[in-house]
């Protein structure tokens, strides 16, 4: 199966090869710290390394992506006197496509006469579509298994970039569409809620690589603010080029307490409950379902294109001089994310892999990938 855009990038890293990898770390090896001869394109700062080390580790940390090759699912069903509108499966870019997606989904509640809506999940993607409905004049229960701070959502690092949601080989047109559009939507609504409140700041994205063309944002280019491409002697980093751009960094933990406080705000109600099947939605008063229930679609509602990507990420304590995110630089799915509450180092994209257990020897090779790509700054 053909991999998700990000992960081609990374993997186009992957076969250059750990040894023409430490070479170029070691042809280039520095007499003073690197940081200090180069300018950083945007930001007035200096460059700062991580401080990355096994002794550093706060806690190791799994979560599985609602991946779904054909793409995120926004549509609605009939069952008897009830309408479903599904709005879930979006893989490694939930909080980015959360507001969009559900823009999309509260779509189709357009010409209902109905009052009365059970959003069915209380992840990213059930609270984004809870407080539209609520803008929309509905008044909004949310049934869910677990709150905000138990699911996939708290544990995303958080990058708004709307790639690793599809196969590009299985998905149609139509849904590359859906997806610009919800992109776009998202953009518009995380870049309005900037600021400290809701978690959402700007900050540079490095991608480092061994090509010039590889790494643009590709077809969400025009999203991004600033693109650039730094050449050799341009930048720290050990490989050839670095690609830079500016996007948002979403703070899981903070934009989904907020999300659940507006919620209450505007007089939503919760209820703790969790659904073995379909039917057991039906007995609900509401006439209109939200299902926003993430992975838990394949067993509800027997979707079986739906399937785990296990990630797998490295908490390191928090380091406000690291300014930047970098993704790439090594074998697959490498990133590194500086959050006010953590410094995370990522991971791991397992398809199919349900095991909820962290693995010491992805710990490791996160680590020690990382202290390769930092060694010369
Ligand atoms: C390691 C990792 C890194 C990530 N990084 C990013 C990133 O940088 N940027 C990005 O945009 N995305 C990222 N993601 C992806 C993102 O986390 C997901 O796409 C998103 O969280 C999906 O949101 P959701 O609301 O659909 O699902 P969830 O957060 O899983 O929420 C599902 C909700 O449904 C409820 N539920 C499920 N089944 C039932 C049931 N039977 N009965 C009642 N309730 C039920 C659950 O309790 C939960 O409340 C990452 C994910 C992981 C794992």
């Amino acid at each position: 199966m053909k991999q998700p855009q990000r992960q081609l990038r990374r993997d186009l890293l992957k076969t250059m090869g750990a040894g023409a990898f430490a070479a170029s770390v070691s042809a280039c090896a520095p007499m003073a710290p690197r940081s200090q001869q180069y300018t950083r394109p945007y930001s007035r700062n200096p460059w700062v390394a991580p401080r990355i080390s096994m002794e550093n580790i706060i806690r190791e940390v799994v979560g599985h992506r609602p991946f779904r090759p054909p793409g995120f699912r926004v549509e609605s069903e009939k069952f008897d006197d009830k309408i479903v509108v599904h709005n879930y499966g979006h893989g490694g870019a939930g909080i980015t496509l959360s507001w969009g997606s559900s823009a999309l989904a509260v779509r189709q509640t357009l010409g209902m006469e109905h009052r009365d809506v059970a959003v069915i999940g209380s992840g990213v993607i059930g609270l984004t579509s809870a407080r539209l409905l609520q803008d929309a004049g509905w008044n909004v229960t949310i049934y869910t298994r677990d709150m905000a701070r138990h699911t996939t959502s708290n544990v995303a690092g958080g990058e708004w970039g709307p790639f690793s949601s599809h196969d590009p080989e299985v998905s149609s047109d139509a849904y590359k569409s859906q997806l610009q559009f919800a992109a776009r939507i998202s953009h518009h609504a995380h870049t309005n809620l900037g600021g400290s409140d809701y978690g959402i700041h700007w900050t540079e994205l490095y991608r480092p690589s061994e090509t010039a063309e590889d790494g643009s944002e590709g077809e969400f280019a025009h999203l991004y603010p600033y693109e650039g491409v730094l050449g050799p002697g341009e930048h720290p980093f050990p490989t050839k080029y670095a690609h830079v751009s500016l996007t948002m960094m979403i703070e899981p933990a903070t934009f989904l307490r907020r999300l659940t406080e507006d919620f209450l705000q505007a007089g939503g109600h919760f209820v703790i409950r969790n659904f073995a099947a379909k039917e057991e939605l039906f007995g609900l008063s509401e006439p209109v379902i939200f299902n926003c229930t993430g992975l838990g679609s394949r067993q509800l509602f027997g979707d079986e294109a739906l399937t785990p990507a296990k990630g797998q990420l490295v908490y390191m304590p928090p380091d406000p001089d690291v300014d930047y995110l970098t993704i790439g630089g090594g074998s697959s799915n490498l990133y590194m994310f500086s959050r006010s509450d953590v410094l995370l180092l990522g991971g791991t994209f397992k398809l199919g892999d349900w095991s909820t257990n962290p693995e010491p020897e992805e710990t490791a090779r996160i680590i020690a990938e990382h202290q390769r790509i930092f060694s010369g700054f």
